[in-house]
């Protein structure tokens, strides 16, 4: 048998995955909120988390530093998706990826500028329309950046659209519908095929029950 690592974010993704994991029969040894540990034990000694940012999580499984990972639809569709399967979706945290402004303004200029941490995204959805749009790359408070004029649109997750209204903007056009899904190093799904398809298996009935 082999050691599986699987790479895991704190926050949203890491507290909904847990009862998944659990579900599937992986439990932590420590409890992850309170541990600074980045590499966690389970009780099968053959399965071991590792706890990184959000966004590096298809990283780590694209090089197979980790065989297994949970990455937000958006985190995948950022990166690429090289060097790694999308193999399950979770269904956690559903939200949508939209292009939003301010409220009533629907201009659509020859020269856009649109703010995102979601740069490859953004500018291959608006490529792929036709639209010439310089892309600011930020890496927090998208929703600021209409309102002091840094630019005229933004890229952002919507949840229940709450904060782009308190800041006077609106959704205008939705990019993807976003879930968290399981990913597995495309090597590793060869070489550890029969343990890996089992934790899927295990992972889509905690699924179906959840
Ligand atoms: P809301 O006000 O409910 O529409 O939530 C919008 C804010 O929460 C934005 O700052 C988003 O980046 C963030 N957000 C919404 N849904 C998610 C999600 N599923 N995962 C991570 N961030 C989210």
């Amino acid at each position: 048998m082999n050691t599986l690592t699987i790479a895991l974010s704190k926050g949203r993704i890491l507290t909904e995955t847990m009862p998944l994991l659990t579900g599937a029969g992986i439990e932590l040894c420590d409890d992850p909120d309170s541990s600074r540990k980045l590499i966690l034990e389970t009780r099968d000694a053959l399965v071991k988390v590792v706890i990184i940012r959000a966004t590096d999580v298809p990283t780590y499984v694209q090089y197979g530093a980790a065989d297994m990972g949970v990455a937000g639809k958006d985190v995948l569709m950022e990166h690429g998706g090289e060097g790694l399967y999308e193999v399950l979706d979770l269904k956690l945290a559903p939200c949508r990826l939209m292009v939003a402004g301010k409220k009533g303004d629907r201009r659509r200029n020859k020269r856009l500028t649109v703010a995102s941490k979601y740069a490859n995204i953004t500018r291959d959805y608006f490529t792929a329309r036709g639209i010439k749009a310089e892309i600011i790359k930020l890496y927090g408070s998208m929703e600021l950046a209409p309102l002091v004029g840094l630019s005229d649109l933004i890229v952002d997750l919507v949840d229940t659209g709450n904060t782009l209204k308190a800041n006077g903007l609106e959704p205008q056009e939705l990019i993807a519908d976003i879930t968290s899904r399981l990913i597995v190093n495309k090597a590793a799904m060869k070489m550890k095929h029969a343990q890996i398809q089992q934790l899927i298996d295990r992972l889509a009935g905690a699924v179906n029950r959840n």
